[in-house]
């Protein structure tokens, strides 16, 4: 077992305050894999102190600097990329292919695309062509908490740390308790990286210990939270008694819809997204809204598809998909399985219970429910496990309002060949993002919802915005300035 029980604060691995064992228990076999410490108000301060105190030389850093300490964490992973997967797959149970490609690509897909959007951010510029002594300087916001959750660990570690460091912002963060390990490997690159102590910090900790301490810290300026919905809730309340910058990246339940001449393979793409990682993404579709003259086709293909999904253990190579995080989790989608009997949906694929042939792990059937109905449990409530719910609808209209008659609002999708619906669809589905016929957004593309989903924008030049304050400067000597860059 990995003893993982200190932290990184000021540049050193440091022993927590008081010792308060965790062990991370590894969900395909329920084994301990590693133990972390807990952190205790008395790290959380000497982690802020330290981003506190290396704050002012880091913000005064030209940005090209950072960029270039960017970089070198780059480097970093690419020397230890096998390890990155490895801590992902151990801690959260995705399989080892997927983790490899997937889990942890996502650090130097983020990267690259955020040294890209850092080009195109003018830190300090002219108002208008018509304001010659106005300029609107962008400033880093200070010390930033980041508090994230096991789903995609390096997904949301990237898109928060390194927007942070190249806005200018000193970072504590505090990764999810089910997933550290990923989290302090990477505290380890930017160790390696170089970086100056204190610019980077990180304590373990739960979310009534470290995550509210953050979130309550007079220090800390920001909180960029990823994570449910209720913590999100609680995260806002704390932080208002300070006035804290908060941004949410919140659940999601979000609407596939399936029209007759969508594509052949729509509804294999659909089940196959809903299903990947095991159902524990936010923007999965978990909802697939199918027109009344291709509703049977679709059930059919949608039970075909689940059925043949593997599960299986997270340090397999293949394609299977993994367990969900811990027993609550798989505790909790097998409630919502029996609500969608118990509420009359049409069970077609998987159902209670592990999958045959296991014993042991925290695995859960691909399970596909169809004539669900619009106010179900299993249609309202984001379930976060591998549970699909399949509503007929007869027209457009019908669709929008279902697919809008949720609390959340993060990714929306649409599968259709009519291009004048799709275009008038994306514009009137209420999510941060709408997804069309299987076509990802481009790299800089933000991420982020509306509504329950949280208002946050993560990626590209947004994703860095939202660690940068606007200056507004009136009475600025635009000769002065010709004159400093002669
Ligand atoms: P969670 O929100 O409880 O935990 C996420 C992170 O927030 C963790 O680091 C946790 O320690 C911290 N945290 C929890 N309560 C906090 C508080 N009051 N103050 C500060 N920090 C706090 O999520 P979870 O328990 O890991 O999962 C529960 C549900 O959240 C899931 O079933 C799913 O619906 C949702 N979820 C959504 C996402 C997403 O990407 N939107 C990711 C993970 C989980």
């Amino acid at each position: 077992m990995l003893d993982k029980r200190l932290f990184y604060i000021n540049g050193q691995w440091t022993s927590p305050a008081v010792a308060r064992d965790l062990n991370v228990i590894d969900p395909s076999t329920e084994e301990p894999c590693a133990v972390i410490s807990i952190g205790d108000q008395a790290d959380t301060d000497a982690a802020v102190a330290a981003a506190f105190a290396a704050f002012p030389a880091w913000a005064d850093t030209a940005p090209s600097v950072r960029i270039d300490y960017v970089r070198k964490i780059l480097d970093q992973y690419n020397l230890r990329k096998e390890e990155m997967a490895k801590a992902i797959s151990m801690e959260m149970g995705a399989p080892m292919s997927m983790s490899r490609d997937d889990q942890a690509e996502c650090l130097p897909w983020h990267l690259n695309n955020f040294l890209k959007a850092f080009e195109e951010i003018e830190w300090i510029r002219p108002l208008r062509a018509d304001t010659p002594n106005d300029r609107i300087a962008l400033e880093p916001i200070g010390v930033v908490g980041l508090i994230t959750p096991w789903n995609w660990p390096m997904n949301q570690v990237t898109l928060k740390v390194i927007p942070a460091l190249i806005a200018g912002c000193t970072i504590v963060m505090k990764p999810s308790e089910e997933s550290p390990l990923s989290s302090m490997l990477f505290a380890e690159f930017c160790h390696d990286a170089g970086l100056p102590a204190g610019v980077f910090n990180l304590v373990n900790g739960d979310g009534m210990g470290v995550g509210t301490q953050l979130s309550a810290h007079n220090d800390v300026q920001m909180i960029s939270f990823t994570g449910s919905t209720r913590a999100g809730r609680a995260i806002s309340k704390t932080a208002a008694e300070t006035m804290k910058r908060v941004t949410l990246e919140l659940g999601g339940k979000g609407a596939n819809l399936v029209f007759a001449d969508a594509d052949a393979n729509a509804v294999k793409r659909g089940v196959k997204h809903c299903m990947y990682n095991s159902g524990q993404s936010c923007n999965a579709p978990t909802r697939m809204l199918v027109e009344r003259s291709y509703y049977d086709q679709a059930v059919e293909i949608a039970r075909e598809v689940a059925e043949s999904i593997k599960v299986g253990p997270a340090s397999q190579e293949g394609n299977h998909i993994g367990p969900v995080v811990n027993k609550r989790q798989w505790d909790q989608i097998q409630g919502y399985i029996q609500k969608g009997i118990d509420e009359g949906a049409r069970l077609i694929a998987g159902g209670l219970g592990l999958p045959e042939g296991m014993n042991k792990g925290f695995y859960v059937r691909p399970t596909v429910f169809a004539d669900v109905k619009p106010g179900m449990t299993i249609e309202k409530e984001e379930i976060f496990g591998p549970v699909l719910s399949i509503i007929p609808f007869d027209t457009e209209e019908e669709a929008v309002r279902i697919a809008n008659d949720t609390v959340y609002g993060l990714t929306n999708y649409v599968q259709s060949s009519d291009g004048v619906r799709r275009n008038r669809l994306a514009r009137v589905l209420k999510s941060g993002m709408v997804e069309m016929n299987g076509k990802s957004r481009a790299p800089g593309a933000p991420f982020g919802g509306v509504k329950a989903s949280g208002r946050a924008r993560e990626g590209g030049t947004w994703g860095i915005e939202e660690f940068l304050e606007v200056k507004a400067i009136s009475g600025w000597d635009p000769d002065a300035e010709e004159l400093a860059a002669e």
